[in-house]
């Protein structure tokens, strides 16, 4: 325990991204006191770090924001179909400001760890600004995808130009004019390469894995649109806890096979049309990601569609995976059309490997130096275990995160772990596969519920008189959950990629996990409301 003054509060909230500003918003609206920090300058999480250009989310703008605040879900502005990093920013600070929640806020303020005091039931926070919190409550909200990952390319650092990763994007760059390398074709590299290429002198793409991708259908919301789903907004959100997805209020539960090759072909140029990957992907077809036939099949179109558009043969061949449609869709607003240009270009890396990076750029096993101006790395995240990495957290009996976390992160439901009593993640491991501003929403609710059925008791007191009753899930439901993880994800075509942050993957050293529970949303929200209704027993 620190020897510092401590600020006395109810719960610590640490980050203020989507979920920890729900998070705070709960906590107070329930009447705790309440303090979140917050690393960055402002509230946003993920979306004040990725302010790459093209950084977009790609679930529907009407879906993108919280269902709980009925008055901003009918009156806040979302012209487009999809909103952007900078309006995603803008939203973030606006429910902020508007919730009196930056009372409550601390920001450029990491907590440098968080240690379990048994005595007193309390748990210590000491940050990097000096400051030292004691609370009741601990809820780590710092999402699972926020600390970069850095490929360990030999050279790295001799690089002579600007050297940069899309997770944390300075705001003095300009690149127009410059000739740029990016590495990396997730969903990170294809926006932010669609977004540069009108702008920069030469762009090259240094792509290990090419990926499917479809459009995302950005565009303007009419006015009449946006009136038919203020009108529906309650429908659409009774549907959206009903999905699996969070995404979709019309999952398909016809399987491709029950449709004639023709229809098939029909449906997939339809969908294409109307963009939107997950529509792509469960909308119409049930067993995109569960039977291989129709998985390559839905390949197949893709493939097709990008021999199509990319006019240079060789372009296309690179951009053209071969393996199923495995990995986490994509979508983008027009990425395989800028191959058509000549100033972009592409190195495949299954031909031709980086040897290493030099001061002029990147020099490949073929001996080429391909000179450089700019190095971009949208390489991805070390998902959860980096996360968790930057701060030491300790449970019960000195037992930490690492050494908890020591084959691989897991939890209970993506919220609890054992041995860290009235500590709660939101975000955390094996939590719902569902549109994350839906799972944010349910996990913190889900906090909610077991704060108060405690409290409620009047076992959570202060006085002394007797030890508060604690929140801590069992050992014994921890472990059985991530079995029932790690079975859930079996029939999964998804499983069979290789890289994959989902699968804990695409770090090497890390240990392979599955990251969430695969059923989602619907199957999630089932099981936690048993819990509440027979009173937690999955918690001691
Ligand atoms: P990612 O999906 O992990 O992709 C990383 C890319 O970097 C892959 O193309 C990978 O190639 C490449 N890479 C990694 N190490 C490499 C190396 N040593 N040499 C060459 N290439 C290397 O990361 P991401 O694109 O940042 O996306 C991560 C997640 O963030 C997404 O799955 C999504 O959940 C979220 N995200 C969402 C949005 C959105 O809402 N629109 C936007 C961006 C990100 P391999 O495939 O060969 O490993």
């Amino acid at each position: 325990m620190s020897s510092q003054k401590e600020t006395r509060v109810d719960a610590v909230v640490v980050g203020a991204g989507f979920g920890g500003v729900y998070q705070t918003y709960s906590f107070k609206s329930a009447g705790y006191s309440v303090r979140c920090i917050e690393r960055a300058p402002t509230a946003g999480g993920v979306w004040y770090w990725n302010r790459y250009p093209g950084a977009m989310s790609d679930t529907e703008s009407y879906l993108y924001r919280y269902s709980w605040d009925k008055e901003d879900l009918l009156t806040y502005p979302w012209p487009n179909r999809y909103v952007t990093q900078p309006e995603i920013l803008k939203y973030l600070n606006h429910v902020v400001d508007k919730h009196n929640l930056r009372e409550s806020m601390q920001f450029n303020t990491s907590m440098e760890s968080a240690t379990w005091d048994a005595e007193q039931n309390l748990w210590h926070v000491v940050c990097d600004t000096g400051d030292v919190f004691a609370a009741r409550y601990l809820v780590t909200a710092m999402g699972a995808l926020s600390e970069a990952h850095f490929p360990q390319i030999a050279g790295l650092n001799s690089f002579a130009g600007r050297l940069l990763h899309t997770q944390d994007w300075p705001d003095d760059i300009d690149l127009t004019g410059k000739t740029v390398a990016v590495i990396g074709s997730g969903s990170t590299g294809v926006q932010l390469m669609t977004a540069i290429a009108p702008r920069v002198k030469r762009l090259v793409s240094f792509q290990r894995s090419p990926q499917h991708s479809v459009p995302t259908g950005q565009g303007p919301v009419s006015e009449e649109e946006r009136k038919e789903i203020n009108a529906n907004y309650d429908k659409i959100y009774e549907k959206i806890w009903q999905s699996n997805s969070g995404f979709l209020t019309n999952e398909s539960d016809r399987p491709m096979s029950s449709y004639t090759p023709e229809q098939r072909q029909e449906i997939f140029e339809w969908l294409w049309q109307q963009g939107n990957a997950f529509r792509f992907n469960m909308s119409k077809f049930s067993d995109i990601t569960t039977n291989e036939e129709a998985n390559r099949e839905t390949a197949k179109f893709i493939e097709g569609k990008i021999a199509q558009i990319v006019k240079d043969p060789k372009k296309a061949k690179a951009l053209t995976p071969k393996t199923l449609y495995h990995r986490r869709p994509l979508c983008d607003t027009g990425y395989y059309y800028i191959f058509n240009q000549d100033h972009v270009d592409i190195v495949d890396l299954r031909e031709t490997p980086i040897e290493s990076i030099v001061p002029e750029g990147i020099r490949t096993k073929d001996g080429t130096v391909h000179e450089l101006d700019v190095l971009i790395f949208a390489t991805g995240f070390d998902a959860l275990e980096g996360t968790y990495a930057r701060t030491k957290i300790t449970g019960r009996d000195g037992h930490t995160i690492a050494e908890h976390w020591k084959n691989g992160p897991s939890s209970f439901a993506g919220v609890s772990m054992a041995g860290f009593p009235n500590m709660f993640m939101v975000f955390g491991p094996q939590g719902p596969m569902s549109n994350g501003a839906t799972v944010v929403e349910v996990e913190v609710r889900f906090i909610m519920q077991l704060i108060a059925n405690v409290e409620k008791s009047g076992a959570a007191t202060e006085s002394g008189a007797k030890k508060p009753k604690l929140i801590e899930v069992k050992p014994e439901v921890e472990a059985q959950w991530r079995k029932l993880c790690d079975k859930e994800a079996e029939t999964s075509i998804l499983k069979k990629a290789t890289n994959s942050w989902i699968f804990g993957t695409n770090v090497p050293g890390r240990k392979p996990i599955v990251t969430f529970y695969f059923p989602g949303l619907k199957g999630w929200l089932e099981i936690t409301r048993k819990e509440a209704e027979q009173g937690f027993p999955s918690y001691m």
